[in-house]
């Protein structure tokens, strides 16, 4: 395959509590899918539904308890050291003020980086390749050079950020929420930014819970619910014509647009956490207004729908 990250039958399953009384929770359940090169993909849904333990685990920060993680074809789920992909596959954190020692000034991270790696053999190499990669997220090398994080706002920071994660050029980058700490007027210059580094040859893995951010990257998306991808397509279509239940009740949590409205769903964790947690049949029985018998009894396949994949057995 020519796939740049694939992921095929990802099972997470954490255990919490002792050992008597405790319980496992699947936070990722059978999850499959693959980003080619140069592609935007998102992973959507509300907080607990899985999307940021499958961004750790391409990371390598979790271990899978079941599937396999691939990247430009090499398996990569069971790496001893990641240090051979580590380079190419890089995060953006939703923080970026914590990713910075607020005692350290931002410019020493960027020329430890690219010592570390071997990348630049002089300091006049390496204030060159800092320039370039400010300059593609659009911040100049003088009004970087020896500030504190404190000094930036959050909305540059998280270029600065981003400029640093693109030192060892990663292939793919793992942005978690990357813009929630973002105010809200810079939020869209942050996301065009990713679109430009797409069109630079980077894939971005993008999570969020934020489905106007996600529809104006574009790509790919899929909608996670409880641990599934519920449903997956071009983000055009899956946000313009949602076809899974699920998938329709996040797009009408929704606000209108008004730019003095978060962008957000006013889809809350409890509403879901009310609903009894079911392990055979579809997990949305419970609050579905289309549920059937069927539904409660197996587990729905992917059916296609106009190019989309979608879990429900309205669609059969
Ligand atoms: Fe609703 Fe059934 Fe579809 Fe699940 S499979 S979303 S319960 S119609």
């Amino acid at each position: 395959s020519n796939s740049l990250l694939r992921i095929e039958h990802l099972t997470k399953v954490y255990r919490i509590g002792s050992i008597i009384g405790g319980t496992k929770i699947t936070a990722v359940d059978d999850v499959s899918f693959e980003i080619n090169g140069s592609e935007i993909f998102t992973l959507a849904g509300e907080s607990g539904c899985g999307k940021t333990t499958i961004a750790k685990i391409v990371l390598g920060f979790e271990d899978v308890t079941r599937g396999e993680v691939y990247y430009s074809g090499k398996r990569i789920d069971n790496l001893k050291k990641r240090s051979e992909i580590f380079e190419e596959i890089q995060a953006v954190f939703q923080n970026p003020f914590t990713t910075f020692n607020p005692l350290r000034r931002v410019e020493s991270y960027f020329y430890d980086t690219l010592k570390n790696f071997e990348i630049s053999k002089s300091k006049e190499e390496a204030t060159a390749i800092i320039t370039e990669k400010l300059k593609t997220v659009g911040i100049e090398f003088d009004e970087f050079y020896h500030k504190y994080p404190s000094e930036f706002s959050g909305g540059q920071l998280q270029r600065i950020s981003i400029a640093k994660s693109l030192l060892t050029n990663p292939k793919l980058l793992v942005a978690d929420e990357p813009v929630s700490m973002v105010d809200a007027s810079l939020r869209m210059s942050i996301v065009n930014l990713f679109k430009k580094l797409e069109e630079l040859g980077i894939s971005i893995l993008y999570i969020t819970h934020d489905l106007m951010t996600a529809y104006y990257l574009g790509g790919r998306i899929a909608i996670m619910f409880r641990g599934n991808i519920v449903e997956t397509g071009s983000t055009e279509r899956v946000l313009s014509e949602p076809k899974h239940p699920y998938t329709q009740l996040l797009k009408e949590s929704i606000p209108q647009p008004d730019p003095k409205k978060k962008w957000s769903t006013r889809i809350k964790l409890s509403d879901l956490e009310e609903v009894e947690y079911v392990s055979t049949g579809c997990k949305f029985a419970g609050r579905c207004p289309y549920a059937m018998d069927i539904c409660r009894k197996e587990r729905p396949p992917y059916f296609d729908v106009n190019g989309s994949k979608v879990m429900c057995y309205l669609y059969k």
